[in-house]
């Protein structure tokens, strides 16, 4: 018997200190997996962006990274 098996890992990395906290990558996200500190503030001294997704459901579409103006994120994938 075959099992056919699909591993898909996507990882959103958010470089800290490069955001500015603009909240561009927040409203674009279909799935509002990305959220804006509120308190912490980063080495420029902007609240910033963090990426959250405990039931998988990035699609990896990659729009918060095409719109960050301050190119912060960064998407990789492995299917
Ligand atoms: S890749 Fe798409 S679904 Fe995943 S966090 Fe970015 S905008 Fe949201
Ligand atoms: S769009 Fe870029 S600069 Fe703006 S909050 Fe998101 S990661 Fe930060």
């Amino acid at each position: 018997m075959k099992v056919k098996s699909e591993i898909k890992l996507i990882e959103v990395i958010i470089k800290k200190d490069t955001c500015k906290g603009c909240g561009l990558c927040v409203e674009v996200c279909p799935k509002g997996l990305i959220t804006i500190t509120s308190g912490d503030i980063n080495k420029k001294g902007y609240p910033y962006a963090v990426f959250g997704d405990p039931e998988g459901k990035c699609t990896c579409c990659a729009q918060c990274a095409i719109i960050c103006p301050d190119v912060a994120i960064e998407i990789r994938k492995s299917v």
